[in-house]
């Protein structure tokens, strides 16, 4: 079985025409890093690029170097960069701060729009985008309402709805198109959280008329630890928004020092404060991977990988010790129901299978596309059979 497996795996690799995008990235000998849907991988130009963001432009440029060397611009630009990745056209994406903070930005400009009086939370939501959605709530005087994506709890009250595009927790991918559709029959925006879907499928939020979208940039942008979120607003709503964080960044005049809000015209009106500099432009370097690469490409690697992972779990682990728990559309983890699952996954990790744990039972298995091969995919089914024998 393993020998047909491998053959298989071989085959899949040598046929694999993004294998060349490894290259790209530096990562431990020997490690099968299946957690890049929770920290990427470092792209080989980043280190480079920090230190020169830092001896010479920090260094030697000093105070200069917010126009000389561009850090001012840096969250709009690095937004248009992002935008080309999620189907965005330019000047609707800033990059800054953390996801929390986007999805509190955003989810305060839709209910401020709308003027309604109820906020719709996906209830299996990732949970800091649930305590946040709390307390827009709060803050705008709506009821906040808790809903499973399969069941909107749609109503003439609603604001607007969050959803995560992914589940964190199972890897279920929801129908952008539809539920955005429903969402705005009913009269409401729509607000996504792309962390666990931009690069690692093609989105299309202007073709889908997506209202409003918020992301991290360290899963499979690999931008790195900490490393600035983005918030994506329609060109038409723009003009409109109302931000809660209006920082000076955000004003029409920043260095003008007005006593006086006034918010810039454009993306701009969406930042807050100075911008994080070096993550940035860390960032910015780990954008560089996706120079020449066909999202569309990438999605079919992504499926096969995790559809291969799913048959060698399937050939090499007894039935009775882990169910899969991720469905045909998916994202781009595959997550396992285990007994013991956090001593599992400590002993792969172990055996330098590295995946995470999700409370109460859950192996996740994140699988980029862009330095993952399935001979990769192959050696964690047997780790894992190893582990649970
Ligand atoms: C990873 C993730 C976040 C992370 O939020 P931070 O503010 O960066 O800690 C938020 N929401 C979802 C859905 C995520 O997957």
């Amino acid at each position: 079985m393993t020998v047909d497996l491998a053959a298989q795996a071989a085959a899949a690799d040598d046929a694999d025409e993004l294998a060349h995008l490894r290259d790209r990235f530096t990562l431990p000998d020997g490690v099968v890093y299946l957690d890049g849907n929770s920290l990427g991988a470092l792209p080989a130009g980043v280190p480079d690029r920090v230190a020169d963001v830092v001896r010479e432009q920090w260094g030697k440029g000093l105070i200069g170097s917010w126009f000389g060397a561009g850090w001012w611009e840096a969250p709009e630009r690095i937004g248009d960069r992002i935008a080309a990745l999620i189907g965005a056209a330019p000047g609707q994406v800033v990059v800054g701060d953390s996801t929390s903070v986007n999805v509190f930005r955003a989810l305060v400009m839709a209910q401020r729009l709308s003027g309604r009086d109820e906020i719709v939370v996906d209830a299996t939501t990732f949970p800091t985008d649930g305590y946040l959605a709390e307390s827009a709530a709060k803050m705008t005087g709506c009821t906040l309402v808790a809903a499973h994506p399969r069941e909107l709890k749609l109503t003439d009250r609603t604001a607007a709805v969050l959803l995560n595009h992914v589940d964190f927790r199972s890897g279920e991918l929801w129908d952008m198109p539809a539920l955005t559709a429903a969402i705005h029959d009913a009269g409401a925006y729509a607000v996504w959280d792309l962390s666990h879907s931009a690069g690692a499928l093609p989105l299309a939020l202007d073709a889908h008329g997506v209202d409003f979208a918020v992301g991290c940039t360290y899963k499979y942008l690999n931008g790195g630890p900490g490393a600035p979120a983005y918030c994506y607003v329609r060109a038409d709503l723009l003009p409109r928004v109302e931000q809660p964080l209006p920082g000076w960044c955000s004003h029409g005049d920043p260095f003008g020092m007005e006593a006086g809000y006034r918010p810039a015209t454009g993306v701009t009106r969406l930042r807050t404060g100075t911008p994080e500099v070096i993550s940035l432009l860390a960032l910015d370097a780990a954008l560089d991977v996706w120079e020449g690469v066909d999202l569309a490409a990438v999605r079919a690697k992504s499926l096969a990988l995790t559809s291969f992972f799913v048959e060698c779990v399937h050939a090499l682990v007894p039935a009775e010790r882990v169910t899969v728990l991720t469905p045909q559309a998916r994202g781009s983890q595959i997550a396992l129901a285990c007994d013991g699952a956090e001593a599992v996954m400590n002993a792969l990790i172990k055996a330098q299978v590295v995946g995470d744990y999700r409370p109460p039972d859950v192996l996740r298995f994140g699988f980029a596309p862009l330095y993952l091969r399935f001979a990769d995919a192959l050696r964690a089914a047997e780790v894992i059979a190893q582990v649970l024998a």
